[in-house]
C-alpha cells in the first residue's frame, strides 16, 4: 500500500487479500517484534510463505531494519532426507548455522519465525529417526534458543496458510478453498480482521496484562484442574517465586514485543516435583509431524508415571523419554474457552493456535522469565525454585468448556478462577 492509501480507513471485509496480508505483516513488525531502527532481523519461513516474507521485509526496512535475512525451509526437501539420507544424517544438525544465529542474536538481531509447515509431514516416517533428528537439532540450537526462552531478544511467531496444512485443517475441501479458509481463520485468530489491528493489539495486550497482574498479586501455591467428565483431576504446584506472564514482554535488549501472534494465554512455571493426579488432553497434539490423540497421563510427585494415547502413543513415549525433564511440567497456562480461537471451532493442528484455544500444560523446559529474577539465575538456582529443565518444550491442551480451575493459597484455602472454562 502507498502512504496515500494507508491514510484512508478501509473496512477489513473490503480489503483485497494482498492488503490483508500486508496488515498481518505490519502487525508482525510493529507489534510482534517492535522492531527498532538499526536492528538486524533473522527470519525463518516455509518457502510457500514468500509473499508474506516480502511484505514483512518491506515493513521491517520501513521500520529501519539494518538487514533482513531469511532462512527458508521446504517440506519435500525435509522428506528427501528421510527417504534417501544416510543413517548418520539423523544424529546431525548444522551447529555452525545455529551458532551463527546465536551470534546474530547476541549482536542485537531480532527473530521472526513464520509457521506453516505441514503438521503431518513426518507422520509416516520412522519415529526413532524423527526423535534423533529433534534431539540433534535441540542440542545444536540450544545457544540460540536459550536467548529466546530467556527473552534476551525481541522475537515473534506468525503463521502463513500453506496448501498441505490447509488440507489437514479443512479435509474434503478443494485446495484453493481450504487455503482461503485457513487464511481467514488465521486473520481472525491473529486479531487482524478488524479495522485497526495495531490499536486492537494494544488493547488486547493491556487486557492480558491486567489478568497477569491480578494472578501475580494472589501468590497461589498451586492450581487445581477438575473437569466435569472426570477425565482430569490434577493439582499443579507452582514454582516458588513463580511469575505469571502473558501478552507483551520487555526483552532483555529493552524492546517491547509480543512473542506469539496470536496469544490469549496467561502462563507461569509449575513446580517440577509438585504435580499430582490425572489429566486428559482436550485436543489432539500435533508433534513434529505426528498427530497424538487422546493423551491421558498420571503424575506422581511431578513425574509422569503412566501415559497413553489412542494414536501416536509410541511418539508420545519417545517424547517423554527424551530426558528426565521431559516427563515433568515446564509451563501451565490459563486460556478462557471464549477465546476467538476456541470459538472458531477450528482445530489448527498447530500449537501456536491451538494452545490459545484452551488452558494447557507443557512438558519440558520452563521459562526462566516466569520466575522472579529468573533470567539472571543459573541452572542450579532455577532448579532449586522448582523450574524444570529439558531439551523439549511441548504444549498440550487440557482446557474446555467442562474445565473448572481453582487457585490454592499456601494456607490451603481455595479460590475459584475458572468455571466451565471461563474466568470467574
Ligand atoms: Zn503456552
Ligand atoms: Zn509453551
Amino acid at each position: 500500500m502507498s502512504g496515500a492509501e494507508a491514510a484512508v480507513v478501509t473496512k477489513f471485509s473490503d480489503l483485497t487479500f494482498e492488503q490483508k496480508l500486508d496488515r498481518l505483516a505490519e502487525v508482525a513488525v510493529k507489534i510482534g517484534l517492535g522492531l527498532r531502527t538499526g536492528q538486524e532481523l533473522v527470519m525463518s519461513a516455509p518457502i510457500e510463505a514468500l509473499p508474506l516474507v516480502r511484505r514483512i521485509t518491506e515493513h521491517a526496512y520501513k521500520a529501519g531494519a539494518l538487514l533482513v535475512t531469511t532462512l527458508y525451509s521446504d517440506d519435500p526437501c525435509v522428506l528427501a532426507r528421510y527417504e534417501y539420507g544416510p543413517d548418520a544424517s539423523f544424529d546431525f544438525a548444522p551447529t555452525w548455522l545455529q551458532d551463527g544465529i546465536a551470534a546474530a542474536f547476541k549482536s542485537g538481531a531480532a527473530r521472526l519465525a513464520i509457521a506453516g509447515a505441514n503438521p503431518a509431514l513426518l507422520a509416516k516416517q520412522d519415529p526413532a529417526k524423527v526423535a534423533r533428528t529433534n534431539v540433534a537439532m535441540s542440542k545444536a540450537s540450544k545457544p540460540a534458543m536459550e536467548l529466546i526462552t530467556r527473552h534476551e531478544i525481541n522475537w515473534t511467531i506468525v503463521a502463513c496458510a500453506t496448501p498441505e496444512w490447509a488440507k489437514l485443517v479443512f479435509p474434503g475441501e478443494a485446495e484453493d478453498i481450504a487455503v482461503a479458509k485457513l487464511w481467514d481463520a488465521i486473520f481472525v485468530a491473529s486479531r487482524i480482521a478488524v479495522d485497526d489491528p495495531v490499536a486492537e493489539w494494544k488493547e488486547h495486550g493491556a487486557r492480558l496484562k491486567q489478568r497477569v497482574d491480578l494472578l501475580n498479586a494472589k501468590r497461589f501455591s498451586a492450581l487445581h484442574f477438575n473437569s466435569a467428565d472426570g477425565a482430569t483431576d490434577l493439582r499443579v504446584g507452582l514454582a516458588d517465586d513463580h511469575l505469571w506472564a502473558g501478552g507483551g514482554t520487555t526483552a532483555g535488549n529493552g524492546v517491547y514485543c509480543q512473542p506469539n501472534i496470536p496469544t490469549e494465554e496467561c502462563f507461569t512455571t509449575p513446580h517440577k516435583d509438585r504435580v499430582d493426579g490425572i489429566v486428559r488432553a482436550s485436543k489432539p497434539l500435533s508433534h513434529q509431524g505426528t498427530l497424538i490423540e487422546n493423551i491421558a497421563v498420571r503424575f506422581e510427585g511431578g513425574k509422569i508415571v503412566e501415559a497413553t494415547a489412542t494414536a501416536g502413543e509410541d511418539v508420545l513415549n519417545r517424547l517423554i523419554s527424551t530426558d528426565d525433564g521431559a516427563r515433568r511440567l515446564g509451563e501451565v497456562a490459563l486460556v478462557p474457552h471464549s477465546s476467538p480461537i476456541a470459538q472458531s471451532g477450528v482445530l489448527f493442528w498447530n500449537t501456536l493456535f491451538d494452545e490459545n484455544a484452551a488452558s494447557h500444560i507443557a512438558l519440558g523446559q520452563a521459562y526462566s522469565t516466569c520466575l522472579i529474577g529468573g533470567e539472571k539465575m543459573d541452572a542450579d538456582a532455577l532448579s532449586a525454585l522448582g523450574a524444570n529443565s529439558s531439551l523439549i518444550h511441548v504444549d498440550w491442551m487440557i482446557g474446555s468448556g467442562l474445565m473448572d480451575v481453582d487457585g490454592i493459597a499456601a494456607d490451603g484455602t481455595t479460590e475459584a478462577l475458572m468455571r466451565h472454562g471461563e474466568w470467574v
